[in-house]
């Protein structure tokens, strides 16, 4: 017979504290394929460290395990894992089933990470537990099973992927002695199919089923007895497995931690919640701000689009604010006429604006007064709601015609239905309105009232003689580029004034202004955002580390039949996604929940959501849930199989 194990000199010390103690001390031992041996042992004597050597959970200190002819000292982790897998088959004397999983969902488990697909697996875990008796027992929790029972289900797991290797560390140490018997006449049966099977125990009783029985003590082996062959082996008959290969053994996996992730999301509820909170208030965040940001962005580029893109203002000084302004008084009504007759004009209109008192009866009101052309209101793009606008003649002949707006309307004739004919004082002079602007979109209705008066009748009559301009506002003709007519407006007036003693300011550079500022408040808030999202995930992780703590065993288990690192690694890193995901969801649920509760108050706040925030917010909780899932995967990936297995 071939040797399938081999240990030569082996050796195995454990360091605690200043003291080591020696476990296995200088054993060698050969076990050939097909064997049923014993290792027996009183308690100490170093029966379970030589086991977890044999399954490859654990390695020597010194000296040389060759499993098939391979060198175990030389295999990466990973080959170790797949050793395990594909090798051996381990039965506890606790078990060691998942409590959360049925009985055929324990089974099943080393074949997940076989890569064997979910149908082989459901029949191969059916027939597996049919033939050990469990057929009625599939869908039981291991916590709805008896003792046998549960080590049966083990049995059928160790089988799922071939289990040419058995090794049971004390199988009937924690059962009655009925069903203890029917366990050992499996691992007989199991033998005589061809399966190597190797049993711990103490109890020499138990031994006495096996072939061969070592003894073992002080991690010494001190006898090694063949009874006459019993039964010989069969030959070793290797299950065929159906495997995934590449991409789709990927997605398998991921597949199958899914549901393992939600399986343990729901299993704490609470905690989960709360884990998400930071989540869910961060991806609200910024999905609730960019939305209320292109709200307003929108609201104010309507506003400025209402002016038309072909607007442009003519101010005295260098800039907004420049304190000479004041003193500059070259801006005349001449320039305007100048301007007007350029061809690339459309309409041009001086601008003469004050503040100052309307009153009608006793009803005194602070308007805002301006003084303009009667191509203000073509320039500007404002509509009458009724009336008239006064006219050339009425510029020229400075009459006391007034344009009042809807504001200015509700408040002086509030109790008057036709105020057109009607007289105010304007600073104590007497206007007629002979006309009314249509209202303003409710979204825009400044609380301001505006007054407008032929610009010659401000000079002439309310401020006393003045020459000089506030502005010009100026309508660039529509097949007129607006940046060249800029240029030739400038330099007219630069001939004109003999210096630049002005500037120009189009509604295009008032865009730009806007979306500066709210660019930047967007950018403020939404570094505000990521704060809450990295907290956040400081939360998941944290969780997770705790997670990954109480968890230690069952990722022990998992090792033990054949979890490679990536597997346990992707199994948190995928709860950890699933969870920051979750969040997302949740939060930008709630987001748009508050968008249609403030947006549709009375269209002040209007959220406008993008499909980008969404997007931007979801990437984020991505983000979040890979780097902040990546330390605990990882200390969950890196932990020791037989540590991990012995942890209560
Ligand atoms: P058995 O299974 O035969 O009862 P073990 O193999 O569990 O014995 O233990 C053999 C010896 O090694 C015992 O003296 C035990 O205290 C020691 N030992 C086992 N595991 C560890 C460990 N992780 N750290 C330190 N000592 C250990
Ligand atoms: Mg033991």
């Amino acid at each position: 017979m071939t040797a399938l194990i081999e240990l030569t000199n082996v050796s195995r010390r454990y360091r605690s504290g200043d003291e080591t103690v020696v476990a296995l001390d200088t054993v060698d031992l050969t076990i050939a394929a097909g064997e049923m041996v014993a290792i027996v042992g009183a308690s100490g004597s170093g029966k379970s460290t030589l086991m977890n050597i044999l399954g490859c959970l654990d390695q020597p200190s010194s000296g040389s395990y060759r499993v098939d002819g391979h060198e175990t000292a030389r295999l990466a982790p990973d080959e170790l894992a797949r050793l395990r897998r594909d090798h051996f088959g381990f039965i506890f004397q606790r078990y060691h089933l998942m409590p959360d999983l049925s009985a055929a969902g324990n089974v099943e488990m080393p074949a997940i990470y076989a890569g064997m697909n979910a149908g082989t697996r459901g029949e191969r875990a059916r027939s597996l537990l049919d033939r050990l008796g469990l057929a009625d027992r599939l869908h039981h929790r291991p916590g709805q099973l008896s003792g046998g029972q549960q080590q049966r289900v083990s049995i059928a797991r160790a089988l799922m992927n071939g289990g040419h290797v058995i090794l049971a560390d004390e199988p009937t140490g924690a059962l009655d002695s009925k069903s203890g018997e029917t366990v050992l006449t499996i691992l007989r049966d199991l033998h005589r199919e061809g399966h190597t099977i190797i049993i711990v125990t103490h109890d020499a009783s138990v031994a006495a089923h096996a072939d061969r029985i070592i003894e073992i003590l002080d991690g010494r082996i001190v006898a090694d007895r063949r009874k006459a062959q019993m039964d010989g082996p069969v030959a070793a008959g290797a299950p065929s497995l159906t495997r995934l290969a590449g991409v789709s053994r990927l997605r398998h996996r991921i597949g199958e931690a899914l549901p393992m992730a939600f399986r343990s999301m729901a299993a704490h509820r609470v905690r989960t919640f709360l884990t998400m909170l930071g989540i869910i208030i961060g991806v609200a965040a910024v999905v609730a701000v960019v939305g209320l940001g292109e709200g307003s962005r929108q609201k104010v580029l309507a506003q400025v689009n209402d002016l038309g893109v072909s607007t442009i203002g003519i101010y005295p000084g260098q800039d907004w604010g420049d304190e000479r302004a004041s003193r500059i008084h070259t801006l005349t009504p001449e320039d305007a006429t100048a301007l007007a007759a350029q061809p690339y004009i459309d309409s041009v209109s001086p601008v003469l604006a004050t503040s100052g008192t309307a009153r009608r009866g006793n009803v005194l009101v602070n308007a805002e007064i301006n003084g303009v052309g009667e191509s203000y209101f073509q320039v500007n793009n404002l509509k009458l709601g009724r009336g008239r606008f006064f006219d050339r003649h009425g510029v020229a002949e400075r009459s006391q015609l007034a344009v009042i707006d809807d504001n200015t309307r509700r408040r002086l004739f509030a109790d008057d239905p036709n105020p057109i004919g009607k007289i105010i004082l304007v600073q104590q002079v007497p206007m007629v309105v002979s006309g009314i602007l249509a209202p303003r979109r409710a979204s825009e209705a400044g609380r301001n009232l505006q007054i407008f008066l032929p610009y010659t009748t401000v000079m002439g009559r309310l401020s006393g003689p003045a020459s000089s301009l506030n502005g010009l506002a100026v309508r660039v003709s529509d097949s007129v580029d607006t940046r060249l007519a800029e240029g030739a407006v400038a330099s007219l007036l630069t001939r004109r004034h003999g210096t630049k003693d002005f500037f120009i300011f189009n509604s295009d550079q008032l865009r730009k202004t806007f979306e500066n500022t709210s660019r930047s408040m967007t950018l403020l808030i939404t570094s505000v955002a990521a704060i809450a999202l990295i907290v956040g995930g400081i939360g998941v992780m944290n969780i997770m580390l705790v997670s990954v703590t109480e968890r230690t065993k069952e990722i022990g288990l998992r090792m033990a039949v054949g979890a490679r690192r990536i597997d346990i690694m992707l199994q948190f890193q995928i709860e950890a996604l699933a969870i920051c995901l979750a969040g997302a969801a949740l939060g930008i649920g709630l987001a748009l929940a508050a968008g249609s509760g403030i947006g549709s108050r009375d269209g002040e706040f209007p959220m406008i959501f993008t499909g980008a925030s969404i997007v931007i917010a979801s990437a984020s909780a991505i983000t979040v849930g890979l780097v902040f899932g990546y330390l605990p995967a990882r200390n969950a990936a890196r932990l020791d199989p037989v540590d991990a297995l012995s942890r209560e």
